[in-house]
């Protein structure tokens, strides 16, 4: 039971029950409805840096960051005005651009594995196609996933997902047909004996393993470098393809992401979110010799009206060059840690079970004892007590993820004004809730 004032929200409820005449369950992406959390979801009208404001005009810090695209800040002024150069300009070609030579020459300058890119308008759609590619490429049928990741909502990617399927207590979605789901073999995450099983005993009919190489849709959770390196040799040894995941952590755990942090080579990587920079720009590549598998050149089919959008490639390749500016992300994850080590400091004081982590911009924090390394420990967090501290602190005017599911965003506008105001309402929240 939070003790939200009715005023405070009138304008959202409105809206909400509004949303729900004409949109199942009033929103267009699961999460946003808190069918987690309970209560209503706040409708936003606008967002500057660190913050957004709802309906009803209360202000919020932001710690969703649109779910990992606002890593310079909401409305940052240069990503502004390269939207409207771009959108005077026409708004959708058909045609090619340099725009989006640009933004593939840039994608494999910064992340190692990628010598070739296609562009999408989606993260589900760079997975479904690295997947597809994979396929085509080995002639196999089998992939591989893990417990907890969440790769979009491709068919045979949407089977024991994290994020909003954990919410509902589904994490395998109706609609997808059994005889997709029998291709789709569901591992643990940092389970490495059971890996070796898996591909000891059908190593040779397995087209790709599919991973989140730090995990963001089960709350935050990192791979092992064990995990990775014995997946990679694996991969190798099979002539399986490994697909990492990187639509969140690319450019968000650092700039050259998971795979320059842990230093290991996909054949395939998946991007999003922060490549375009709050519009529509998601990614997929690899090895030139796997992508030239590409239809125009090549037998596995992929298209796209609005792929490689001028005004979305606009937005996404200003945002890859403020990400470039000098100790960027020393920045960014000196902010994640401040904020992490703040709220456990709290957490402490009100003799609450919590504990933090974060990798660069992303980070998790857990109503438990221990930073969780697999899917069941995140799962045994205290769900009550993070929907009472979630309440509390949107009461605060703070917003984070309304699910315990979730990882949460700084941005580089989140200074230390803006996390010491976080961690000073997190004092209260947990006094509140001990
Ligand atoms: N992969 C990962 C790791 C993601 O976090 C997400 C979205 N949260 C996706 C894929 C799907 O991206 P989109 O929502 O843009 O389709």
């Amino acid at each position: 039971e939070h003790s939200i004032s009715r005023n405070e929200t009138l304008r959202s409820e409105s809206l909400f029950i509004r949303a729900q005449k004409t949109t199942p369950g009033g929103v267009n992406s699961p999460v946003r409805a808190f069918r987690s959390v309970g209560g209503t979801p706040r409708f936003i009208t606008r967002a500057e840096g660190p913050y957004f404001w709802d309906a009803d005009g209360k202000r919020y810090i932001d710690y969703i960051g649109s779910w990992g695209p606002a890593i310079v800040g909401h409305a940052h002024p240069d990503v502004v005005k390269a939207v409207q150069l771009a959108a005077a300009n026409g708004l959708s070609f058909g045609a090619p651009t340099e725009g989006e030579i640009e933004i593939a020459e840039e994608l494999c300058k910064l992340v190692p594995s990628l010598e070739q890119v296609r562009l999408v308008s989606s993260g589900t759609e760079a997975t479904m196609s690295a997947l597809r590619l994979a396929r085509g490429a080995t002639g196999r049928d089998k992939i591989v996933k893990f417990e907890g990741c969440y790769h979009g909502h491709a068919d045979s990617l949407l089977v024991k997902a994290g994020s909003g399927l954990l919410t509902f207590g589904n994490p395998t979605s109706a609609g997808v047909p059994e005889d997709f789901v029998k291709h789709t073999l569901v591992l643990d995450y940092n389970n490495v004996p059971q890996l070796e099983d898996a591909f000891a005993s059908m190593g040779d009919t397995i087209a790709c393993v599919i991973v989140e190489p730090v995990a963001g849709n089960m709350n935050l959770i990192r791979a092992t470098p064990e995990f990775l390196t014995r997946m990679r040799e694996l991969c190798t040894e099979h002539g399986a393809v490994l697909i990492f995941d990187e639509v969140m952590c690319g450019f968000r755990v650092g700039l050259g992401g998971a795979q320059e942090m842990y230093n290991i080579t996909p054949d395939l990587t998946a991007l999003g979110k922060v490549i375009g920079g709050g519009l529509p720009v998601a990614a997929f590549g690899g090895k030139a010799e796997l992508m030239q598998k590409m239809a125009p050149i090549g037998p596995v089919y992929q298209a796209g009206t609005l792929s490689g959008n001028p005004v979305a490639v606009a937005a996404g390749m200003t945002t890859l060059k403020l990400v470039q500016e000098p100790g960027f992300y020393e920045r960014l994850g000196a902010q994640g840690e401040k904020l992490v080590a703040g709220l456990t400091k709290a957490a402490k004081e009100a003799g609450i079970a919590f504990c933090g982590d974060s990798v660069g911009g992303m980070f998790g924090f857990y109503f438990s004892e221990q930073v969780p390394s697999t899917y069941a420990q995140m799962m045994a967090g205290d769900k009550n007590r993070f929907n009472a501290f979630f309440h509390g602190m949107l009461d605060e005017g703070v917003y984070f993820a309304p699910a315990m599911f979730e990882a949460g965003f700084v941005s580089i506008a989140h200074d230390d004004a803006v996390i010491e105001e976080t961690i000073a309402a997190a004092r209260k929240v947990f006094a509140r809730i001990a």
